[in-house]
């Protein structure tokens, strides 16, 4: 075993795809400390920036103090608090859907979802870019998995049309975790409607930042119920808290009651977790500045990028990756950048297609316009330096 875990290792490792870790000693925010070392970090989810929100941390404080830390068992056993309920009903009311039901994480979520809803004999069709979890929970299902080109409506619809399943899954993301843009969901609508085909969205990106309340995807696109009937969303990123949510149907949610596994088989969130997560969804919903400073701040950021001359995906989200290509050069420039006490994580194959490595930029509402600055900044050295070597 030893020989073949060592041979798998170094493989990474001469191709530049070997995974390491960082060990924070701070509060998740824009400045962090890692080994005794200060940086200024763009690569979290926390989007508003309500992960060290002191409202949240208290509520956290509060709840932990009241139910202690564990929940003790799963929602079906005896781990299902009141806090756990309040929340799914207040995020119920947020997405204008019947029901909620929360999953401990949103990889979870996606698993459990699709699983229950299709299997053999059923058909599953997936964006190409969809995030792992998407693609795991289809390939999981037993029903014939099929991918379509990213955004690609018209060959969905070609898909869709030729396919005689009994059922019909479309999923995609929202918000496309590594290239930040969106799915054309309003049309995605139409076409499942059309083909009798039920939709899925996973908003994990979405929440909390698009939408006038931050409502995600659904908002944006305005799509009730009916037309986006499975929505999924994430408390890790715009919540800044952790765990998941689906959103849908009163019969949906009972159905994942009874049969997702990846629900019924698993410890509750901490009710401190959802305690700290209704504060949040507050938060989220009321003060509308943070989306506003984000939307100020994403702008600032590609303007300075486009007059560097670096490439940039037509993204109008957090997620603003800079396309490098080969991950040996993404790697060497986020090491530059962390030389100049900057973090941005260099996304590499397999999370993304080989030969489109990238700087994942991301940006959030506790930013400050003098730290995208700096961020543009070390990136002008970092091209100017590769000019000259050019
Ligand atoms: N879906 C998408 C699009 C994501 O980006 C992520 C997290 N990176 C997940 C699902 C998984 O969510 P969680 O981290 O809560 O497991």
């Amino acid at each position: 075993m030893k020989q073949w875990l060592d041979e798998q290792l170094s493989q990474r490792r001469a191709q530049h795809l070997y995974r390491s870790r960082r060990e924070l000693q701070s509060a998740q925010a824009p400045e962090v400390t890692i080994d005794g070392q200060n940086f200024l970090a763009f690569c979290s989810n926390d989007y508003l920036g309500l992960a060290n929100h002191p409202q949240v941390v208290e509520a956290f404080v509060a709840a932990a103090k009241h139910y202690g830390v564990g929940s003790g068992a799963s929602h079906l056993v005896c781990g299902h608090s009141r806090e756990h309920h309040a929340l799914e009903q207040e995020l119920a009311a947020f997405t204008g859907r019947d029901r909620t039901l929360l999953f401990s994480t949103g990889f979870m979520a996606n698993l459990g979802v699709i699983n229950a809803l299709v299997g053999a004999g059923d058909s599953i069709f997936e964006d190409k870019l969809n995030h792992a979890s998407l693609l795991d929970g289809g390939l999981s299902s037993g029903a014939k998995f099929q991918r379509f080109l990213h955004n690609d409506v018209a060959q969905l619809e070609r898909k869709l049309a030729a396919a005689e399943a009994q059922k019909k899954l479309v999923v995609v993301d929202g918000v496309f975790s590594m290239d930040g843009d969106l799915a054309p969901v309003h049309e995605l609508a139409r076409i499942c409607d059309q083909h009798r085909a039920w939709l899925m969205v996973d908003d994990a990106h979405g929440f909390g930042v698009l939408g006038k309340n931050g409502g995600g995807v659904a908002e944006h696109f305005n799509l009730n119920q009916d037309q986006l009937p499975v929505l999924m969303g994430t408390l890790g990123k715009s919540f800044g808290t952790f765990g998941a949510f689906i959103a849908g149907s009163d019969a949906l949610i009972e159905t994942l009651i009874q049969l997702a596994r990846t629900y019924i088989y698993t410890t509750a969130l901490p009710p401190a977790v959802a305690a700290a997560s209704r504060v949040s969804l507050q938060l989220l919903q009321t003060e509308h500045w943070r989306r506003e400073k984000l939307r100020a701040l994403i702008q600032r950021f590609r303007a300075g990028v486009e007059q560097l001359g670096l490439p940039l995906m037509a993204s109008s989200t957090p997620i603003q990756p800079i396309m490098v290509g080969d991950a040996e050069t993404a790697l060497a420039w986020s090491s530059q950048l962390a030389a100049q006490g900057i973090l941005v994580t260099a996304i590499r194959p397999p999370t993304v297609a080989a030969g489109s490595a990238r700087l994942r930029v991301t940006l959030s509402a506790a930013h400050t316009e003098a730290q995208v600055d700096r961020l543009l900044d070390a990136l002008s050295q970092l091209v100017r330096k590769t000019d000259c070597a050019e």
